[in-house]
This record gives C-alpha cells, structure tokens and sequence, in this order.
C-alpha cells in the first residue's frame, strides 16, 4: 500500500506510524447513535432531573449520582432541592447543616464541595454556573466529567462524558478486550465518547449511554442476548475473563 495508511479492520484508516488508537468509522457512530437513541426513547427511564435545564440542579445530581444508585438519590434530589432550590440557598446555609442534610447518601466530601461550589457560584457568577469547560473546570470538585454533564444537560452544548457506567459500554462495544481502568485506555474511551457524540440530541444521546450502562450492559450480569448493540459489539457474548 503506498498511502503510507494501514487498514484498520472495523475502525477504518490511520496513519501507519501514528500511535493514536483507532476510533469508530463514520458507518459504525451512525449505527451506534442511532441504536442507542432508539433504544432510549423506548426504555430510558423518567428521571426528575431529566426534566430540567437548571445548571444547578443538574450538578446536585451529578454529585449525588457520583457513587450512589439512583434508588438511594431518587427521595434525597427532592428533600435538597426543597431545603436549598438555589445556588445562594445552598451558599448562605452552614456546612454543618449541608452535611447533615446529605445524610444517608455518604461520602461526605461531595456535599462539601457542593457547598464550596455554591459559594463560589454566589462570589463570582452572581449564583449562575459558567457555560464553558474551563471556567466550569476551575471549581474545585468539577472535574472532566462533570463539566461535560453540566455542558451537555444544562446548556445544551456538544460535550462528551466518561462515568462508570458509560466507560463500560464503549469499551465493550468497540474495544472489547483488555484492561479497561488503564490510564491508556481511559483516554482512548474519552476520545471514543467524543467521536461518537451526535451533533443534535446530545442530551438525551448522554443520559442514554447512562441508562444503557446502568440497565443492560450492566458491570456483573450485562443482557447480551437481547442487546441492540450485540451485532457490533466486540465484547458479544460478554466474558468477564477477557475484562482484565
Ligand atoms: S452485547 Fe453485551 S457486552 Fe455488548 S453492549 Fe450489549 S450487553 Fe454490553
């Protein structure tokens, strides 16, 4: 071949001493956004945080959803929101109280941060949340992928995320094999989710990767057998042993 390009079965083409790691072909996003957007208007799940643009209380959710099941934040994202419904709420409460509020949910540096976040909303951005990344990223406690969610789900921009569960269904779906909590592999899944982000529907296209992570390519038992991604995927049928 004398492009000085090597063909990359199911990737498409990179340059042949490029060390970057291949990323979807354009037919394989389209087939995937389009499998994952259908899938999602027939099962996505009606979440209250789905229902609003609010900066603020999309990154409550965000916080809370951090390391606890949607079960356990469902009752505690409405006590919150009716104790502190704002930024400056949330800011002129003591921290003390914030903590206490928090309470069964643990980890108690999230609603610390909180706290710090709100009070820096209120000093800096009259109680607003700023709508580009490294703004957003300066606050302590939002780090890539929280700033990806707010950018998405509250200001409607084309911003990638990477939680957990989302890291799962890329992986599986288009790198199969292998260590997926290595460093090497979390930046390939990070430029993964940004190739495969549509240019319309980013909203629902994120919570949907979500969803889909936590319902059906879930981390112990993912349902293979009626998956819509099982034609493609590179993990089909799904082994643990080759996850290591
Ligand atoms: S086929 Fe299995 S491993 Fe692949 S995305 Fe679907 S549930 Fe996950």
């Amino acid at each position: 071949m004398g492009t000085g390009l090597a063909r990359v079965p199911y990737y498409g083409t990179v340059p042949r001493r490029q060390k970057r790691l291949p990323l979807p072909a354009p037919p394989l996003r389209q087939w995937f956004r389009r499998r994952l957007l259908a899938w999602y208007r027939q099962h996505g799940r009606d979440l209250p945080w789905r229902e609003t643009r609010d900066p603020y209380r999309i990154l409550v959710s965000e916080v809370m959803l951090q390391q606890t099941q949607v079960d356990r934040v469902l009752p505690k994202y409405e006590e919150w929101l009716v104790r502190y419904p704002t930024f400056h709420a949330l800011a002129e409460a003591p921290e003390a109280e914030v903590v206490e509020t928090w309470y069964p949910l643990g980890y108690n540096i999230r609603p610390r941060r909180l706290h710090a976040i709100a009070r820096e909303a209120v000093a800096k951005y009259n109680g607003m949340l700023p709508d580009d990344e490294p703004t957003l990223r300066s606050f302590k406690g939002i780090g890539e992928y929280t700033a990806g969610a707010v950018m998405s789900f509250a200001f409607g921009k084309r911003a990638a995320i990477l939680d957990t569960n989302v890291a799962r269904v890329l992986f599986r779906v288009f790198i199969g094999r292998g260590n997926p909590g290595s460093h090497a592999t979390e930046r390939h899944l990070w430029a993964i989710s940004r190739t495969v982000l549509p240019h319309r529907h980013v909203f629902d296209f994120n919570q949907a990767l979500m969803d889909f992570g936590a319902t059906v390519c879930s981390a112990r038992k993912p349902q293979c057998l009626i998956c819509p991604m099982k034609a493609k995927c590179r993990a089909y049928p799904f082994n643990p042993e080759h996850e290591s």
